[in-house]
């Protein structure tokens, strides 16, 4: 066993012994006395559910209060949700009473759990950690410095709307000059909009419901375009890409494997019940299919992870980190090559001919491309039909797309079209193939580090299951070409028809939203608009832009763009708060006048953000005002002018989508204890909300305060108090279950809900507050809907497959003005400007290559939290023993890891077999240098420093920059849609030794 994993063994013993040293064997009362007869609840406990946001999975939750100290003593899961419970929930029928006696008792014969992961059982640390903010905090020394001042809200409140000489620095304006909705930003540029985008706000967008009110205000109430999120250094590209196989046009989208029928299943970027998603679905999904079903997968990874066991149907196929895509072309030319590709469905190019042989989706595969232009031929170029109608060759002569019936997959061929002209037509199949064999298996092989052998084997096997096979990926492969390989991923289930196939790739229900209903929360009257107005990190196509324009009427070549752009799924991508933060640091396009950061930390999360970022949010120029909205001092917030308190999940209202959740559903979670937060002058507790509410009180903005809401019936309601954005949320959702369970007495008791009702019923009507403790009394609503349609998923059909994407090919490189490649092929890592990542980081210098992944008891958030500490205090740089031997490197070594910016981090090696050969693997969120980790001062006392919160080795900033991009402070992007890039990176690494820190300084 190599170190690493034996001292997190030795830690978890050592942790659970320290921590229960005055405890053991005193565990606390039970919360309930269960038997058949019925449940009753112990004196002094509060039970009932909620939702966890410890990561962004979004599990719920069932929870057990110590009423006297008014502390959370227990979190497990709630057994109404699918995600918790292995996929086989209560009904909500079932009544709270019943749950526990499930729980307690067994049902059916059998053991019923519905329990929370590690990580998300450690979150009630957050209510009264003791680092947490509770009263409003002011810097005292420099930005950074860690030296605070408690000061009371209403002093924090007038200084930041009216600004002043707040630090003795000089002038800060406040946000009621910032704001300003009709100067434009950038005179000649109106894209950009007006100053009050000067503005920036920060957040994390899971959080639907509490995330809903701060856009409100950001966008509509106060002005600004600028309010970004995570998903551009996290998740984004994957999203996209696997999108670009689903349909014409380019969102973002993810499969889910079906669980219960799957046969074989190749699991590449992350290991299911390992990493990303929920280990409370995946993992039980994935064991359950491996003991009852003995079905095979594969896990392509750089590391073996503990969902590869010994015996079973399983098998780790290590890999070279950011060469996925050279993998699965190399699958898909074995698959094409020896005709095992699905060609009975294949050969279906629209949805009648799809309904004629059984079939509910239909793909492009058949669908001709011009070679000239790269683009879809089109039924009006051969006067045979509309315009927009492709073209397929059928039974020997060429016909619309959308009247042919099975047409031929590989065609390469000489037509002359209506011009008249004659030109080279191949079908998007033969293109496909053509880019499968460009390089050959053996080639591929050697990029990727999987043997042929390989290879063929998981080729025959994915072919060998019918139609119960799945591909799948959730986030982890964020390489340079994440884009390519995601959407390969997608054109494998194409090239078997599994796509919502029962034991397929399979698409969920959905979460049911509440922004329109019973209460208009989406519109707000006299609201800013912003349309047509782009972010600062330019989420549009180059070619939509001024710059562009400009060239084009002096009659210059516009490209290269002199900045990058984000043409695919620009919302989605280009809304990147680590984006914003550059532009910041650049200063470009415009200069930011101030940045709100509510519960986000872009500086550590974001990987290849450099420290020129951070240093830019401590220079009062470059950022004149930095407010932070948070329960704790996270690396972003650390540098801000003030802290606002918040509050903790346990201590709020939440109402969202959780991920794995097959059926349609929204968790549901409440305040379960008092906030711990300080109080304003008029008895408020401090957070986000009542911080938004007061500026946009002092500001008179819209869509907030007296008559603010329309509702259905005509009238209209206040926003002006914490509960009513969800008292109107909740019942908006409320409203649209159909099947909400009738709420008893007893329910009302084991699931505490005269407290949590108390502040809506003040606001809503008897009848929409019966809805909300219904929807309350279980956690959430789970729809239970038939999962299958005989061989198909009920929900499933209608899909339009993309082997070729017109989208992506109508794109160009906002550098070189190439076009995008229409079908996925191999290309060695590039940067902005078209170069090779070789030409600057040299292979013999740095002959590594590293792969993150995010552990199962770990996200960045937990590690704040002390039972998560103490089950895994640090994380080990992984390797390959082979490999570290010749670096004269052993298990156990102390080293330093080292990326081609010189940017350092040191590490405790653990070396085994586990680890692709020539790789390095660590995993994320450990190493933080705040939340308790730093050195900090309040009130002129310090804090005594939490060391274990900082264990281990900060990975993120270890990621280079490119080289090549514009701008002084730069990051590294994917190629095509511009998110962060993280995988595939060479590093070298060494026995530790003394030596100058490298870096952002106040690490
Ligand atoms: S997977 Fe995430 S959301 Fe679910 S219980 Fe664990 S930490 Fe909480």
């Amino acid at each position: 066993m190599a170190a690493g994993r034996f001292q997190e063994l030795a830690a978890i013993r050592g942790g659970i012994m320290a921590n229960n040293a005055n405890h053991f064997g005193n565990p606390a009362a039970p919360e309930l006395k269960v038997n058949r007869a019925g449940v009753a609840l112990q004196p002094g406990v509060r039970v009932g559910f909620t939702r966890c946001f410890t990561c962004n999975n979004m599990c719920g939750l069932r929870y057990r209060v110590d009423e006297a100290t008014d502390k959370i003593t227990r979190l497990a899961g709630n057994p109404y949700c699918e995600v918790v419970t292995g996929g086989a929930p209560l009904p909500l029928k079932a009544s709270v009473a019943e749950a526990y006696q499930a729980l307690y008792l067994g049902k059916d014969g059998k053991i019923f759990r519905a329990t929370s992961c590690g990580k998300g059982a450690s979150g009630l640390d957050s209510v009264d950690d003791p680092y947490r903010v509770l009263k409003v905090l002011k810097r005292a020394g420099k930005r950074g410095e860690d030296r605070w001042n408690t000061i009371p809200y209403e002093q924090a409140l007038q200084e930041i709307v009216e600004g002043g000489n707040l630090f003795g620095e000089g002038e800060v304006q406040g946000l009621r000059a910032i704001r300003d909705t009709k100067t434009p930003v950038v005179p000649g540029v109106p894209e950009f909009g007006v100053k009050s985008n000067q503005l920036f706000a920060t957040f994390n967008e899971e959080d639907t419901m509490r995330g809903s009110l701060y856009g409100r205000f950001m966008r509509q109430g106060f002005g600004t375009v600028n309010v970004t999120t995570k998903h551009g250094y996290c998740g984004a590209p994957v999203g996209v890409g696997y999108a670009m196989g689903l349909a014409p046009e380019i969102g973002a989208g993810m499969c889910d494997v079906d669980w219960d029928n799957f046969e074989y299943a190749i699991f590449i970027g992350t290991a299911p019940g390992c990493s990303g998603a929920s280990i409370n679905r995946t993992g039980s999904g994935l064991s359950k299919a491996r003991v009852n079903r003995n079905a095979k997968y594969v896990c392509v990874d750089p590391i073996l992870r503990s969902n590869v066991t010994k015996g079973t149907g399983a098998q780790w196929v290590p890999i070279r980190p950011g060469e996925d895509t050279a993998f699965l072309l190399a699958l898909i030319q074995v698959i094409l090559n020896s005709g095992k590709e699905n060609q009975k469905f294949l050969s279906t190019p629209n949805e009648a001919a799809a309904k004629k042989i059984g079939e509910i989706n239909w793909s492009n595969a058949s669908h001709l491309i011009n070679t000239e232009t790269k683009t879809l031929a089109d039924a009006s170029e051969f006067g045979l039909g509309e315009k927009g109608d492709g073209v397929v060759y059928s039974e020997g002569v060429l016909q619309a797309a959308s009247k042919s019936g099975p047409a031929e997959l590989y065609v390469d061929r000489v037509f002359t079209n209506a011009s008249p002209k004659n030109v080279r037509y191949k079908s998007a199949l033969q293109l496909l193939k053509e880019s499968a064999n460009e390089h050959s298996l053996k080639y591929l092989s050697k990029v990727c580090g999987v043997p042929v052998e390989t290879i063929e084997a998981v080729a025959k096997e994915f072919t060998s299951h019918g139609t119960k096979v799945v591909a799948v990926s959730n986030t982890g492969n964020n390489g340079w070409d994440s884009v390519m390989s995601s959407w390969l991923i997608c054109i494998l289930n194409t090239l078997v028809g599994s796509h919502d196939r029962k034991g397929g790739a399979v698409y969920g229900n959905g979460a049911f939203m509440g922004f329109s209903g019973n209460y208009d929360l989406e519109n707000v009257q006299g609201g800013v608009s912003q349309d047509g107005v782009v972010s600062v990190c330019r989420n549009y196509p180059y070619e939509s832009s001024t710059e562009y324009a400009e060239h084009v009427k002096n009659k210059e070549n516009p490209y290269p763009a002199k900045h990058v752009y984000h043409p695919l799924a620009s919302d989605y991508t280009g809304l990147n708060a680590a984006e914003a933060l550059l532009a910041i640091a650049n200063e470009e396009p415009y200069q930011a006048k101030a940045l709100i950061n509510w519960r986000s930390n872009p500086v550590y999360s974001a990987s290849s953000l450099p420290c020129e970022a951070e240093k830019a949010l401590r220079d009062t120029k470059k950022l004149p005002l930095f407010v932070a909205i948070d329960a704790f001092v996270n690396e972003t917030n650390r540098n801000a002018d003030y802290i606002i308190p918040d509050r903790v999940m346990f201590e709020e209202y939440g109402c969202d989508r959780t991920w794995g959740n097959f059926d349609q559903c929204v968790v549901a979670g409440v305040p379960v204890v008092t906030p711990r937060t300080a109080l304003t002058a008029d008895g408020r507790h401090i957070c986000m909300e009542e911080f938004i509410f007061d500026v946009a009180k002092k500001l008179n903005l819209p869509g907030f305060g007296e008559q603010a809401v329309a509702k259905k019936d005509g009238t209209k309601a206040s926003l002006k108090r914490f509960d009513d954005w969800y008292a109107y949320y909740l019942s908006n959702v409320a409203s649209q279950c159909e099947h909400l369970p009738k709420v008893t007495d007893s329910d009302r008791e084991l699931a505490a809900l005269p407290r949590a009702m108390k502040p809506l019923e003040t606001v809503l009507t008897p009848e929409e507050c019966a809805q909300v403790e219904a929807l309350l009394s279980r956690g959430g609503y789970y729809e239970k809907s038939e999962k299958y349609n005989g061989d198909f998923l009920a929900n499933g059909g209608g899909k339009f497959l993309q082997i070729f994407n017109p989208a992506i090919a109508a794109q160009k490189h906002c550098f070189s003005g190439e076009a995008y490649p229409g079908i996925p092929a191999y290309e060695k890592p590039k940067f902005f400007n078209g170069e090779q990542w070789e030409k600057y980081w040299d292979k013999d210098q740095y002959p590594l290559v590293l792969s993150t992944y995010k552990p199962i008891l770990r996200s960045n958030y937990s590690g704040f939290f002390d039972h998560c500490n103490q089950v895994s205090p640090q994380n080990f740089i992984y390797m390959n023993k082979n490999s570290a031997q010749l670096f004269g490197l052993k298990d156990k070594d102390r080293v330093i890891l080292t990326s081609p910016d010189g940017v350092t981090a040191e590490g405790v090696l653990a070396c085994d077999d586990g680890v692709a050969e020539m790789t390095v693997c660590v995993p994320h969120a450990y190493g933080h240098w705040a939340g308790g980790a730093e050195v900090r001062e309040v009130d002129g006392k310090s804090l005594p420093v939490a060391r274990r919160r900082g264990g281990g080795t900060a990975v993120n900033r270890l990621i280079p920059v490119d080289p090549t991009r514009p701008g002084a402070v730069k990051v590294l992007n994917d190629y095509y849609a511009g998110a962060f890039c993280r995988s595939g990176i060479p590093v070298k690494v060494e026995q530790y030794r003394e030596m100058k820190p490298i870096g952002c300084p106040v690490m």
